[in-house]
């Protein structure tokens, strides 16, 4: 199974095998360069999109559906399969397709079908990225080149350095998402315990199922019972990427006790 943009936050004991892989590779220093492009006159072009393992994290899932123009029910049906971490929290699958090389479902001669709403994991290959928090809660991340043999984009000659590579790949937006998925993770491990059944579900809805989340805020009065501005409310209610922040803030409030951007009212 091709590794393609691995990357492995402390927090997701799943992604001890991915760890042990990055762990085997090259570091990629801030400001050290890589050669690399991908585009279709590459011989390998599309070889890579076939037989991958791909997380879908929250953020992943909501600009997928975006891009696709889907609701959540449908997006998760047909794109992914649902599990759950060693943790407790769940995690999406992107599902191949049913060819005998598992292909990606978004794959066209032409490239990928969903180019602006591809996940992080698209975006980020050639890199891998590991994550950890240390003892103060601070993000710490490194990145490693993962050179793999049939990849001919190492033969191009476009220079990168891990933070071009992230502004030209809109990564800043989706690793800064997807990082407090991974605090959230970092925590319920903190707790020794795997987060209850009924706890999980609720991140699904709040998490994946963003459309369903606003009727289930409003029909809870969910808002009404937080310190926040009109402006705030009407945000989350109206925008799924405000909505998706405020999921973030709202379940670490609810399962661990506070936040720090959300108080309840008196
Ligand atoms: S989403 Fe696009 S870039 Fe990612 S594996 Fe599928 S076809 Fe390839
Ligand atoms: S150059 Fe590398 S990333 Fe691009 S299609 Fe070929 S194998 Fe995939």
């Amino acid at each position: 199974m091709i590794k393609r943009s691995p990357t492995a936050p402390q927090a997701d004991p799943a992604a001890e095998e991915t760890q042990a892989f990055l762990d085997s590779l090259p570091e990629i220093k801030p400001g050290e360069s890589f050669q690399f492009a991908c585009h279709p006159k590459v011989a390998c072009f599309n070889a890579c999109c076939r037989d991958l393992n791909m997380p879908l994290a929250p953020y992943d899932v909501l600009r997928l559906r975006q891009e696709l123009d889907m609701n959540s029910e449908e997006f998760i049906g047909y794109h992914t399969t649902v599990g759950q971490y060693p943790n407790g929290y769940p995690v999406l699958h992107l599902k191949m397709d049913a060819s005998p090389d598992r292909a990606c479902s978004f794959l066209t001669p032409a490239g990928c079908s969903v180019y602006p709403g591809r996940s992080a994991a698209c975006r980020t290959y050639p890199l891998g990225r590991a994550t950890r928090e240390d003892d103060n809660g601070t993000l710490v991340e490194q990145y490693f080149l993962v050179q793999e043999p049939h990849c001919l984009g190492f033969n191009e000659k476009s220079q990168w350095t891990t933070d071009t590579w992230l502004q030209d790949q809109e990564l800043v937006e989706y690793n800064r998402m997807n990082d407090r998925y991974m605090h959230l993770m970092a925590m319920q491990q903190r707790t020794g315990y795997p987060l209850a059944q009924k706890h999980a579900t609720l991140c699904i809805l709040a998490f994946y199922q963003l459309d369903r989340f606003a009727g289930f805020l409003e029909s809870m009065r969910v808002l009404d019972r937080l310190v926040l501005s009109d402006e705030e409310k009407q945000a989350i209610m109206e925008d799924e990427t405000a909505r998706l922040e405020f999921a973030f803030d709202w379940i670490e409030l609810v399962l661990y006790g506070s936040n720090a951007r959300l108080t309840i009212k008196e």
